[in-house]
């Protein structure tokens, strides 16, 4: 690997600045076609503790939960976190279950290992660290106090592992919440949300430390943003809602959209980025905000890393096939919701190659940089690679592509100029260099993980760090100990 030197990573990232004059062009309008078929109602029971018919009921049972809660040990609250991870576990492969036949996306086996990740690697109360300073003026603290009550408004794409990320990191910083979860994931959010206050009563906590609306819509989720017992507004979704969210006139973590690139150098270990690319994209049928969306090859190497991509489970479609799939899963420029985390074999079907099982985890093709299915957060595993000359090239593209989301790139290379110039330039939340973009969760990469990744408010990977307010102690000459 060579060394870092300032005067390439400042060459490269010039050239990336000077390449990033020309943005890319409107994308061409397809026709659409049939969607999948309807599917049957699963079963899950009916969430009742803690999950309230009305906006205002379930607002004022959380300040009841929380004004119970500043008066209980810290560790009681650890215990109880303790044991929503323990619910969370427990509970995994139904809740798993419920949330794929519920939401119609992604994959049950998947579901349980992000479930899984999320109870194991989300922080609780430890990562809240007082500060202090002493000197001869005595003591000042500073300590990490609850805001109230939170609002969480939560994504159809990840919706149980949301609600216990969210939970925990709000809890263990001392505050309750109410959640408005995506209406399609209505029935599992509310059944977690009732298994996950069991839990926190039989660790000796309050009722209504977690709060759920019954039947929750968009109208919902806009009068809590403005409802005077809520103290701050946590959004994980699409950018309707942070920008709703960014008006509501309250403190705001506004957790967005993303188009993670991925780029591939001439340098990199081009088995290995194959088999991470496919891990990476194929997560949950890449409903996943970090999954990569797409990959950026340079041309020395595509043609041998599209050879390496075509020994993993992906099925490669060659120009008239990609036409065909173009009028399947987008509704003229836009994309068909009806194909967002199906199944790769169901969406091959549709153009008549059928014959492929669950197994199958992507389906790929060539495409230019204006191609809809680069230029739109698809969320269903079909994933276009773009050819261009050279690495600055390809981190423009990449940078172009994200459409200054900031939120998640990855990189497959062994210069480390080139990989600290895409860092410099692409300035994401997340950046993975050679592995799947997942590792950038904690999941096979070192860390904690979280499921609100605020870019545009800019916390990041969220924790109970950022549900805390700053309080200072100060305290006059007595403690100065040394
Ligand atoms: P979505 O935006 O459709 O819904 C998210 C939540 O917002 C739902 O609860 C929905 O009811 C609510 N909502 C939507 N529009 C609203 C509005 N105008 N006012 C009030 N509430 C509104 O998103 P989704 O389909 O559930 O999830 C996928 C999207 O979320 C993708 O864009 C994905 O990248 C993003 N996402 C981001 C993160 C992250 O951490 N940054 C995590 C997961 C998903």
């Amino acid at each position: 690997m060579a060394t870092l030197d300032e005067r390439r990573i400042e060459e490269i990232v010039s050239r990336v600045l000077e390449r990033l004059g020309a943005g890319p062009s409107a994308a061409p309008g397809r026709p659409a076609v049939q969607a999948p078929a309807a599917r049957k109602g699963p079963d899950i029971p009916r969430g009742t503790n803690g999950v309230y018919a009305d906006a205002d009921a379930a607002v004022k049972a959380a300040r009841r939960a929380f004004e119970t809660v500043l008066a209980t040990p810290v560790e009681t609250r650890r215990k109880m976190i303790e044991g929503m991870r323990a619910c969370a576990r427990s509970n995994n492969e139904l809740l798993a279950r419920y949330a794929v036949e519920e939401t119609g996306l992604g994959r049950y086996e998947d579901k349980l290992n992000k479930l899984l990740l999320v109870a194991n690697k989300t922080p609780g109360t430890e990562i809240l660290r007082p500060q202090a300073y002493t000197g001869d003026d005595g003591l000042m603290l500073t300590e990490h106090a609850p805001y109230g009550v939170i609002l969480a408004i939560t994504p159809t794409t990840n919706p149980t592992e949301t609600i216990l990320c969210n939970a925990i990191g709000m809890i263990a910083a001392g505050n309750a919440v109410v959640f408005n979860v995506h209406p399609s994931a209505g029935r599992t959010c509310n059944w977690f949300v009732h298994l996950l206050n069991e839990a926190i009563q039989a660790a000796g906590g309050p009722r209504d430390l977690i709060v759920s609306i019954e039947k929750p819509t968009i109208e919902s989720a806009q009068a809590l943003m403005t409802h005077p017992g809520i103290r701050v507004v946590v959004v994980t979704g699409g950018p309707a809602v942070v920008k709703q969210a960014m008006a509501s006139g309250k403190r705001c973590i506004g957790a967005g959209p993303g188009n993670p690139p991925a780029v591939v150098d001439e340098t990199a270990n081009l088995g290995k980025a194959a088999d991470a690319i496919v891990r990476g994209a194929s997560l949950d049928n890449n409903i996943v905000c970090i999954a990569e969306k797409e990959v950026v090859a340079v041309d020395a190497i595509a043609s041998d890393l599209i050879r390496e991509l075509k020994r993993q489970p992906v099925l490669w479609l060659d120009a008239k096939q990609t036409k065909a799939l173009e009028s399947v899963v987008l509704e003229g420029d836009h994309v068909n919701k009806a194909w967002i985390g199906k199944d790769a074999g169901l969406i091959a079907a549709q153009i008549g190659l059928g014959g492929h099982g669950h197994d199958l985890r992507l389906i790929m093709c060539e495409a230019d940089e204006q191609h809809p299915f680069v230029q739109h957060e698809l969320l269903m595993p079909v994933i276009p690679l773009v050819r261009v000359r050279d690495t600055a090239d390809a981190i423009a593209a990449a940078v172009r592509i994200e459409h200054g989301f900031h939120h998640t790139a990855t990189m497959h290379s062994l210069n480390i100029d080139h990989m600290a110039a895409m860092a410099r330039v692409c300035n994401a939340s997340i950046f993975v260099k050679n592995d799947a973009s997942y590792a950038g969760l904690g999941m096979g990469g070192e860390g904690y993980t979280s499921f609100t990744i605020a870019s545009p408010t800019g916390e990041g990977l969220t924790t109970a760090l950022h549900f805390t307010r700053e309080r200072r102690c100060t305290l006059k000459e007595a403690f100065r100990f040394v």
